[in-house]
């Protein structure tokens, strides 16, 4: 399959999505927080936080994987975003790294379907239009090493970001 017709973008809540695998913005507690993290931890219920309590936190840049318990998906992966520092510390590699290990994450689990939130782009601070071409970047070429990986999806939240994925996918 080429690699256009494996990534797709949608406007939403990455909470309602039938994937076998949603991506969490986590923090490197993994015991939850606001935004996307927040939303994903309430509808997945209290059994999400038990089992990221087992986990031990995680690394900027790495990636965990969990059940989805009451989520349509059946598996979560946790991955912590750079906290956006004027992006000369080695921002744009650790949110590369972020994709690529979700992705290698996923592949192990046999996720076939993925969906991401634009990381690190609200209460981290990457600017979202320097952090969509990043997440793209990663997410082709990582799928050129996942052939079991037969879509990725982008959900973004609000609308810039979703402009900016848009524009980018279309150029
Ligand atoms: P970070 O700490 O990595 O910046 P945030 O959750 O604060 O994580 O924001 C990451 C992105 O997730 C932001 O672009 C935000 O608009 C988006 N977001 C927030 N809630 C949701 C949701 N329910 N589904 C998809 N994206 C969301």
């Amino acid at each position: 399959m080429p690699d256009h017709a494996r990534i797709t973008l949608v406007r939403g809540d990455i909470t309602t999505l039938e994937v076998d695998a949603i991506v969490n913005a986590a923090n490197s507690s993994l015991l939850g927080g606001g935004g996307v993290d927040g939303a994903i931890h309430r509808a997945a219920g209290p059994e999400l936080r038990e089992q990221c309590r087992t986990l031990g936190g995680c690394p900027a840049g790495e990636a965990r994987v969990t059940s989805g318990y009451r989520l349509p998906a059946r598996w979560v992966i946790h991955t912590v975003g750079p906290i956006w520092d004027g992006g000369d510390h080695d921002e744009p590699a650790t949110l590369a790294s972020c994709y690529r290990n979700s992705l290698a994450l996923a592949a192990q689990v046999g996720a076939k379907t993925i969906a991401f939130p634009s990381i690190s782009t609200g209460v981290y601070g990457y600017p979202g239009h320097l952090a969509a071409p990043v997440a793209l970047a990663a997410v082709r070429s990582a799928l050129e090493e996942h052939a079991s990986i037969q879509q990725v999806t982008f959900v973004c939240f609000d609308n810039a970001n979703f402009q900016a994925y848009r524009a980018l996918l279309a150029g």
